[in-house]
């Protein structure tokens, strides 16, 4: 459906300057609660994206950003806060119209974004090198250095949010960057830009690069004069970037996808249990890395937890996410719709019981958008696709499980190890479960919130590295060790006469 105003057509943002990428496919950026057009994207080419490159590898060579004072930078940043702060409803609600969630969850992400910025902002006014007590009459120090030029590339199911945590603590550290946003969602990646450059960040410190992920997103990831490229995404992206990186070694950080358990044992209160279990899945549409998309529930409470869990997940009234009445919004696209539609075909052709949902939903006009119900299958066995692959959509299993051990082993039997969550009124089982789980971001009694002082990232095929917290800023330094001899004379090792 074509929008009747006329529609922006979005621009990279390279070396200062916003430029229209040289390429002539355009594509509609779409509305998934509306199927309404909402912007235009033109897809960039090789050219431009190494036009980027070479901008951030100047704008890092000239030392404009690298050799700014952590004072300069961290003024920059906690400007970048305020001015997100600033509109922070206009950027919420154009999270939701680009993405789908509800206005709720995008104000948790745009109210997040500010506060990542001033968290990095902070940190980098702490010390951050060290000293050696070491032989020969040497002074040993270790500094902190930026990586250099690093290619941020960032999926569409936080669109904002997801940007920055890369670009935080990246300009934090005093890198270039090379950024792209998902083809799906670019909305907000241009306001964003405005801001850095309103915020006063360098010509060149930051670039923008709209297109996809084969031509964009794998030339960042080749380039010999990228230094580091930062992803979060799909497992199978984040193994071809892995490849594509191996050309010059370059430094990788991927956050991929996940299968979280969330582990229900009969001790634990039931309505708690079953309300994060809900929370689990269901927020963001099931769209979520760290989705608690397995839960295994201990047989003697399995049946009360499966009918009280349907029965809730029935009251979830799915629609529009800009309808403050919503609990749950739109599917990102449509070609998520479907592959969600399918894993549900699967599901039932498995032998899974399914006990709420199931169907597209299509009433009161909704069928021009992308909604599915929440869905929930029971009797799920380990074998099963819909409980090994990632479906990324409003679709939970639930497993049975008869003892601690078998929960601990169900948990673990995945390639995945994103998240985890145990629910038990027995402090010492949860924390012994809890250790147990292979996973990188868990919780008991609890499941999803997280806060940008810890590191987030996973075990397994769930990804390399952190983000947040100290250890992004730490993945974003290199290490150097300086050694000063403090006795100015020859060594004598070898003759000198
Ligand atoms: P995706 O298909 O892997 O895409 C992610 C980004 O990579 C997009 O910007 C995409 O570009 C780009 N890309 C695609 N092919 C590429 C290539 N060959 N080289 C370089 N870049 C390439 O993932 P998605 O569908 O957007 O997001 C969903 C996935 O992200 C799920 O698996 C989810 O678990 C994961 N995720 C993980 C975390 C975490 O923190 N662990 C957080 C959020 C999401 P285009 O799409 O624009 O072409
Ligand atoms: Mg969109």
């Amino acid at each position: 459906m074509e929008a009747t105003q006329a529609v922006k057509t979005l621009k990279n943002y390279i070396n200062g300057e916003w430029q229209a990428p040289s390429s002539d496919r355009v594509e509609d950026v779409i509305n998934p609660a509306t199927g309404e057009v909402i912007g235009k994207i033109a897809f960039s080419t090789k050219e431009d994206t190494e036009r980027a490159i070479d901008a951030a590898r100047q704008a890092f060579d000239s030392g404009v950003w690298a050799d700014a004072t952590t004072h300069e930078r961290a003024a920059v940043l906690l400007k970048i806060a305020d001015l997100i702060e600033a509109e922070a409803e206009e950027l919420a609600k154009a999270e939701t119209i680009d993405n789908g969630k509800i206005l709720a969850e995008a104000e948790f992400d745009v109210a997040d974004a500010a506060t990542c910025f001033r968290y990095y902002a902070g940190i980098i006014m702490h010390p951050d090198g060290e000293t050696y007590h070491v032989p020969d009459n040497v002074q040993a120090m270790v500094v902190k250095e930026p990586v250099g030029v690093t290619g941020l590339i960032v999926p569409w199911n936080f669109p904002i949010l997801m940007s920055v945590w890369k670009l935080a603590p990246a300009l934090a550290a005093g890198n270039a960057i090379v950024y792209k946003p998902s083809e799906v969602t670019p909305m907000n990646a241009q306001r964003l830009f405005e801001i850095f450059e309103e915020a006063g960040v360098p010509h060149g410190v930051v670039n923008m690069v709209v297109g996809d992920g084969p031509t964009v997103g794998q030339t960042i990831s080749e380039s010999h004069e990228v230094d580091m490229v930062s992803f979060t995404g799909s497992t199978a992206v984040g193994r071809e970037i892995m490849k594509a990186a191996a050309g010059n070694l370059k430094k990788i950080s991927l956050e991929l996808g996940g299968k979280s358990p969330n582990i229900v044992f009969a001790d634990a209160d039931l309505e708690t249990a079953v309300d994060y279990g809900l929370f689990g899945i269901f927020f963001g549409s099931g769209q979520v890395c760290s989705a608690g998309s397995r839960i295994l529930v201990e047989e003697s409470i399995y049946d009360r937890y499966v009918e009280r869990f349907a029965e809730r997940a029935q009251l979830i009234k799915v629609g529009p996410g800009l309808d403050p009445t919503s609990n749950m919004g739109a599917i990102v696209s449509e070609k998520q719709l479907n592959r969600i539609l399918d894993y549900i075909e699967i599901g039932k052709s498995e032998g899974a019981r399914l006990v709420a949902g199931g169907k597209r939903v299509v009433d009161n006009n909704l069928d021009k958008g992308f909604f599915i119900e929440p869905t929930v299958f029971a009797d799920c066995t380990p074998e099963m696709r819909i409980v090994r692959e990632e479906i990324f959509g409003p679709v939970v299993t639930i497993q049975k499980f008869s003892t601690e051990e078998e929960a601990i082993r169900l948990a673990n039997d995945t390639d995945y190890g994103l998240a985890g969550g145990v629910f038990s009124g027995d402090g010492a089982k949860a924390l012994r479960v809890i250790k147990k789980v292979r996973a990188g971001i868990t919780w008991v009694n609890d499941y999803h919130p997280t806060y940008v002082e810890a590191p987030w990232g996973g075990y397994k095929q769930s990804g390399i590295g952190r983000s947040l917290g100290k250890y992004s800023l730490e993945e974003f330094q290199e290490v150097k060790q300086i050694n000063i001899r403090l006795s100015v004379e020859p060594n004598g090792w070898f003759p000198a006469e």
